[in-house]
């Protein structure tokens, strides 16, 4: 595909995840992890329940940039019913992949393998992470409690 056409197709998911977030909301009775990305000013508040094995739901509120936004959309898309470790592998491939290392494995990622394109925009990396980063949170303290 050319260039620009994946460039539009790229612009054209990231304002469609923005405008209408999936997964947006709060989830009743469990404690967000909440996060800061001061160097944009978006915030997220990451809800998100587990059982055992599995992260059996999750949602997001908070206000952000059109691009963490997108993320946070996206990454509840790809994560909702995962098992914690497969959950833990999407975020390593997730990272990988915006901080430019596109010869790692892109599988399961979704939409999300859309985002490729911000490791050319450092200021714009902590965007996209900030969702993936309490996720990593939630996950951490869900594997110590
Ligand atoms: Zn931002």
């Amino acid at each position: 595909m050319a260039l620009s056409k994946l460039s539009h197709l790229y612009m054209a998911v990231v304002t469609e995840h923005s405008k209408t977030p999936h997964n947006h909301g709060q989830l009743e009775g469990v404690a967000p992890v909440c996060l800061h990305n001061p160097s944009c000013g978006d915030v997220i508040e990451l809800f998100v329940q587990f059982d055992q094995t599995h992260l059996t739901d999750i949602a997001f509120s908070g206000e952000g940039c059109s691009i963490s936004t997108a993320s946070a959309s996206m990454m509840t898309d790809c994560v909702k019913g995962k098992s914690k470790k497969d959950v833990l592998e999407l975020i390593e491939r997730f990272s990988a992949l915006v901080q430019g290392q596109h010869e790692k494995d892109q599988e399961g990622l979704g939409d999300a393998a859309f985002l490729a394109g911000v490791a050319k925009f450092p200021q714009r990396i902590k965007c996209a992470t900030l969702a993936w980063n309490a996720l990593k949170q939630a996950l951490n303290e869900a594997n110590h409690s």
